[in-house]
Parts: C-alpha cells; sequence; structure tokens
C-alpha cells in the first residue's frame, strides 16, 4: 500500500477535522472507524444494531469486529491505489497488532499523536454538543483513552514511527505542524 498514516489524539483533539484536511492534501483516503460506524447506526445495519449501545455509553466497540471493518476496507482499491489516513484505529494493542498483520507485519510509516491536554479537549467536547456526548460518556472515553490508547503510544514509539504534535492553537497552525512533519516522511 502506497502510505499508510495513523492519527491518534483524544476525542475532541480536532482529529477528524485535521485528518481530513490531511487526507486531502497528501491524497490518501480519510478512513474514520467512528464515522463508519455512526454512518452504520443511521443506517440501521446489524453492525449499527450492535454497536450503538456500546457507543452510547462511551465504551469501545469490540476489537474483532473493528478489526473486521477495517481489514475489509483497507482491501478496498481506492486505498489500494492511494494509501490510508487512519483516524480512530488502532483503538488498543490488539488493534494496532491486527494491523500491523495487515500490512505485512510492520507498523504505518508514519503515526501522529494530536495532543491536546485532558482540560481543554473536555471543554471543546461539552462545547459541540453531539448526541453521544453526555458528561458521562465524555469522562468514560477520556478514561479508556488513558487506559487503553495511551499504551499505543508506546506500541508505536517502540516501532519508530511515533510523532508528537502540539494540538494547541488555531485549526491552522494546528495543521501547519502536521503538514511539516508528513513532509518530513
Ligand atoms: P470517534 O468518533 O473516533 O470518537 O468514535 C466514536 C465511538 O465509536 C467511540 O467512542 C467508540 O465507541 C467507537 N469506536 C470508534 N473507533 C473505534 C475503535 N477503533 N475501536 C473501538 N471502538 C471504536
Amino acid at each position: 500500500m502506497p502510505l499508510v498514516l495513523v492519527i491518534l489524539g483524544r476525542q475532541g483533539s480536532g482529529k477528524g477535522t485535521q485528518a481530513g484536511r490531511l487526507a486531502e492534501r497528501y491524497g490518501v483516503i480519510h478512513v474514520s472507524t467512528g464515522d463508519m460506524l455512526r454512518s452504520a447506526v443511521a443506517a440501521g445495519t446489524e453492525l449499527g444494531r450492535r454497536a450503538k449501545a456500546v457507543m452510547d455509553s462511551g465504551d469501545l466497540v469490540g476489537n474483532d469486529i473493528m478489526i473486521g471493518i477495517v481489514a475489509e476496507r483497507l482491501a478496498d482499491d481506492d486505498i489500494q491505489a492511494n494509501g490510508v489516513l487512519l483516524d480512530g484505529f488502532p483503538r488498543t494493542t490488539a488493534q494496532a497488532d491486527a494491523l500491523a498483520q495487515i500490512l505485512g507485519g510492520t507498523g504505518p510509516h508514519l503515526a501522529i499523536n494530536l495532543d491536546v491536554p485532558i482540560a481543554e479537549v473536555t471543554k471543546r467536547m461539552l462545547a459541540r454538543s453531539r448526541a453521544d456526548d453526555t458528561t458521562e460518556a465524555i469522562a468514560r472515553r477520556l478514561e479508556l483513552y488513558e487506559a487503553e490508547t495511551a499504551p499505543l503510544l508506546a506500541w508505536f514509539e517502540e516501532r519508530g514511527c511515533l510523532t508528537v504534535v502540539d494540538g494547541l492553537g488555531t485549526e491552522y497552525e494546528v495543521f501547519a505542524r502536521l503538514a511539516e512533519v508528513v513532509d518530513a516522511l
């Protein structure tokens, strides 16, 4: 596969917006697992029905389901031809191991940790008022992020592909920092 990028960051870090802009700039396909799940919920598919309660509570959808969805999507022609920017996946080390297996035993070319402190993301999430953004769900997601996703940083670090980018500042300032690290590849 041409280029495989991963963007990590707490919910509310601005990673979805920045991922969309990065994908456009570098011509890779933006794959957001959160968006895929929300579409499935809206469409009322079997997957959507299984994922809805878990998402509403702020918990993580099971690894087996997520790995299946992503493996299937990564096999698509558009991604095989253009490369991918994964947003929201991997979320656990089990998902990272599965990704490495899909990629033939290696990590992504680059994993970017878009770093925004907990106090700031909580403020932003309460302000955006999405249906699944109750105070409890926000707290639960942040707790899970620290517990499950933070060890991923070590996973990427060990494979030499982790870069931390400061996510504080305007959308343009943050995008410029992100573009700088991708350009350096
Ligand atoms: P997001 O839009 O990335 O914040 O995802 C919204 C919700 O979808 C999360 O709170 C999880 O319940 C679920 N989700 C998205 N991606 C994953 C993943 N890779 N593993 C498990 N659950 C996920």
